[in-house]
């Protein structure tokens, strides 16, 4: 349906040298990543790579992405607010914890470190809101061969709580498409590629944490995998951070490095190689596989024990869960938390249908609805990092096997959005370079700190655009779906 707006009148000459100079400059410029490998280095990674990418920005209508940032700040508002609240958590979550370890395992630390009482009351989060572009009536379309703004709505596919990724190569893909653009022959206003640079305003966040922490010998502790394909993502906050205070220290360790060798004082500071922790910023402990051992549980609740501020706090994480999202959408919930008649409209705007599997008629119907059109929904259980949704077939195979067993309570339903589909060339193993139909994902970041019932830090900083062939039905980067991509302003 639609054409590619920069790449459709050059030949594939033009395309190929373009291609050329673009992976050159991803190489130069840091949109880079180390892919898992199974024959190459022993930590079974192999070396730095271009990132996935799309050779050229795809289009998303200006009122979208204002739409999608006007609602940031009441987002942050929103979660920082639900993960304070103890009852709501333990009640939307408690048939989730019956069926569900890990977040058993999460919710188990959260209590535990209730009753011991809150060593730490300031809170960072670092979110990431990601949003498609639902079409309402494919029968329409612009001289760009798209659909309509007025034919496209906002819907949010779900708020990343936990390791939201991607800030820091993002903001270098922008650049990239500016080159290609150029090397195209395409112009461009600064309205249509707008300036952005989450990173920096993520680590704006941790710098902002550090100092409410208040020693300045204390260091920020990225904790990370021992295996981690994503890894330059992750040092261009850390490049940020120093570009911002160089005083600041950051150290990388794992889960088991904490349980080897960290402790608590008797003041509970979190300390670790003789470092004391003012901030841990965790980019790893948000799947179950990072705790395949006691050693690593115990690490994270020496963590959330300790005076050290988090990113997220343990009941952060918990309320990025699908489960939460989908209680959230129930009449009458954004409202406990948001007063302005105003704000709760924004966030309302975005909310997709969503179903609770839990047992009971409501649950029962819910199955049945599922099993009867596939095509309409998705099922989603309580898990990050793409690659864990069923549709389709899949998914009405999976709930004839569960749809009347207390199973279906680790999942929830979700309406199936329909996103705007472009076209584009993705740069990526395994995928021919050619003209494809593509479909985005576009996600808004957003810091807050809070510390009880005061806000001290609350506000948006820069997007981020993911692209995948249009069709595939799960969209992680990392996880191999999709490519990095930059709106293009219309
Ligand atoms: P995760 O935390 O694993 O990223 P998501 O909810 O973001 O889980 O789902 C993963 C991917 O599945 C998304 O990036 C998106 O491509 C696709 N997806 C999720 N929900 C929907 C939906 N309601 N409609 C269409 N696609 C969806
Ligand atoms: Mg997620
Ligand atoms: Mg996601």
């Amino acid at each position: 349906m639609a054409t590619c707006l920069h790449g459709h009148h050059l030949t594939d000459e033009q395309l190929l040298q373009i291609l050329d100079v673009a992976r050159d400059w991803a190489l130069t410029n840091g949109v880079v990543y180390k892919p898992f490998s199974s024959k190459d280095s022993k930590d079974g990674l192999s070396q730095a790579q271009c990132a996935p990418f799309s050779l050229f920005p795809s289009v998303v209508p200006q009122r979208i992405l204002q739409q999608a940032v006007d609602c940031m700040v009441d987002f942050n508002r929103l979660m920082y607010r639900v993960a304070q609240d103890h009852e709501f958590l333990k009640e939307a979550l408690k048939s989730v914890i019956r069926v569900d370890p890990f977040v058993r395992g999460l919710w188990d630390i959260h209590c535990k470190v209730r009753e011991e009482g809150i060593a730490q009351p300031v809170s960072l989060d670092l979110f990431r809101n990601d949003f498609m572009m639902n079409v309402t009536d494919s029968t329409k379309t612009t001289d760009a061969g798209i659909p309509p703004s007025s034919a496209l709505e906002l819907k949010q596919i779900e708020l990343n709580t936990i390791s939201a990724s991607f800030a820091g190569l993002i903001g270098a893909t922008g650049h990239l498409h500016r080159y290609t653009l150029d090397l195209a022959g395409k112009t461009y206003s600064e309205k249509e590629m707008p300036d952005n640079d989450p990173a920096l305003g993520l680590a704006g966040g941790m710098v902002n944490a550090w100092e409410e922490y208040g020693t300045k010998s204390a260091v920020i502790l990225f904790l990370v995998s021992s295996i981690e394909s994503n890894v330059i993502d992750q040092r261009w906050l850390e490049f940020k951070v120093h570009q911002l205070n160089h005083n600041i220290r950051i150290i990388r360790r794992t889960l088991l490095d904490i349980h080897s060798r960290a402790s608590l004082s008797e003041d509970q500071k979190l300390i670790i190689d003789d470092c004391e922790v003012a901030l841990v910023y965790l980019r790893a402990g948000y799947s179950h596989d990072s705790y395949p051992s006691d050693k690593e549980w115990s690490a994270r609740l020496l963590m959330e024990r300790s005076k050290a501020i988090k990113c997220p706090t343990v009941q952060s994480q918990l309320s990025g869960c699908k489960k939460i999202q989908q209680e959230l959408a129930r009449p009458g919930a954004v409202e406990r938390y948001i007063s302005d008649p105003a704000a709760v409209q924004r966030i309302r705007a975005t909310f997709a249908g969503q179903y609770s599997l839990d047992m009971g008629p409501e649950g029962d119907d819910a199955v049945k609805k599922a099993i009867a059109s596939p095509d309409k929904y998705v099922l989603k259980p309580q898990r990050e990092g793409g690659g864990h949704n069923l549709y389709g077939n899949e998914m009405k195979t999976r709930l004839e096997e569960i749809g009347s067993t207390p199973q279906r309570e680790a999942y929830i339903l979700m309406e199936r959005i329909f996103p705007l589909p472009e076209k584009n060339y993705l740069i990526k193993t395994g995928l021919p370079f050619t003209l494809t139909d593509i479909v985005s994902e576009l996600g808004i970041y957003g810091v807050h700190i809070g510390s009880g019932e005061k806000e001290m830090v609350n506000l948006h900083c820069g997007h981020m655009l993911r692209s995948k062939v249009k069709g595939t039905d799960e969209g992680g980067i990392v996880a191999g779906f999709a490519a990095l991509d930059t709106p293009f302003i219309v």
